[in-house]
């Protein structure tokens, strides 16, 4: 557990060489050790801190926090969407997901690195465009099918509620099936984007109809294989978790601010280590 700070009382840094993440809650977040493994690896003299910001003080939060010094800040839930609406100068992915993961303070640049983040762990899995099944139509799920369409996939999506899922077609703008089953037939990889793993549920997927070549993918992670990971491994399928994202999406976001590149594999070896 991290050392939270209420946005208030966050630590002033004089040159700009804070960082932090802010959410509600941030007590678990994983991205002060994963920052701070690869500021020690590069010889940067930053911090980065777990900063708690209710919802309905974002606005207030940034502000306060890029007058105190900080140079960048990640978010997460549940302020993706309300970070993109503060920014003045947001990429293209992240207005069209209407979600910014990372921000830049001085100028209010923001970048969403779950999307590309994703397509790194893919091409670690060694996998090529072919044909996902993708379950959930959240925050995560825009950014990540928004990634994948443009990476050349094809795509069929179920959510538990099938009206998000038209929604989140219809904000995209892209090719995407909508099912009301969650079949993987004739698919090369799932991707679990549901928090059911959370609440501990199995989703109604119909296994037997997963090829056995087929990868499973859940962003979730925790010290035990989510109930998702878990039916997929006991059929024999290859399973990767939700810690190769959190090292892709912080790694892209620490080479945005930086200008640095390589961190990825120092930021999955301390995730790696703290999951021992
Ligand atoms: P959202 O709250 O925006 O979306 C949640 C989704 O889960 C919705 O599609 C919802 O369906 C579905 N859902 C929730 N409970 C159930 C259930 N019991 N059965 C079936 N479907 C369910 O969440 P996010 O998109 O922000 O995050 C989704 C998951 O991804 C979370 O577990 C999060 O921790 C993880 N994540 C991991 C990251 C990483 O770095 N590894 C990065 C980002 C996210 P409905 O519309 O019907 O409510």
């Amino acid at each position: 557990m991290n050392t939270v700070f209420p946005w208030r009382e966050a630590p002033e840094f004089e040159t700009g060489s804070g960082f932090a993440v802010i959410g509600d809650p941030v007590s678990h977040s994983k991205s002060p050790m994963m920052h701070h493994a690869a500021y020690r690896a590069f010889g940067l003299p930053y911090a980065y801190h777990a900063i708690h910001v209710p919802v309905g003080e974002v606005d207030y939060a940034l502000d306060h926090l890029r007058s105190v010094g900080y140079k960048g800040i990640n978010v997460t839930v549940p302020h993706k969407e309300h970070a993109w609406q503060w920014s003045r100068f947001p990429d293209e992915v992240s207005s069209r997901v209407k979600a910014a993961n990372t921000l830049r303070l001085h100028d209010g640049a923001a970048i969403n690195t779950d999307a590309p983040g994703f397509m790194d762990t893919l091409d670690d899995l060694g996998m090529p465009p072919g044909r996902a099944l993708l379950l959930g139509a959240g925050g995560s799920a825009r950014a990540i099918a928004l990634a994948m369409f443009q990476g050349g996939w094809h795509l069929a999506l179920y959510n538990r509620t099938e009206s998000r899922a038209h929604e989140l077609r219809d904000q995209l703008g892209i090719d995407i099936s909508i099912t009301s089953t969650a079949d993987p037939l004739d698919c090369d990889l799932i991707v679990n984007m549901t928090s059911a793993s959370l609440q501990n549920s199995q989703l109604p997927i119909l296994w037997s109809n997963a090829s056995p070549d087929v990868v499973a993918v859940d962003l979730m992670y925790s010290t035990e294989p989510t109930p998702f990971l878990l039916r997929a491994s006991g059929l024999g399928l290859r399973t990767s978790d939700g810690l190769a994202l959190l090292a892709a999406q912080g790694a892209r976001s620490f080479e945005w601010w930086t200008g640095l590149y390589g961190a990825r594999p120092i930021m999955a070896e301390a995730l790696k280590n703290a999951h021992r």
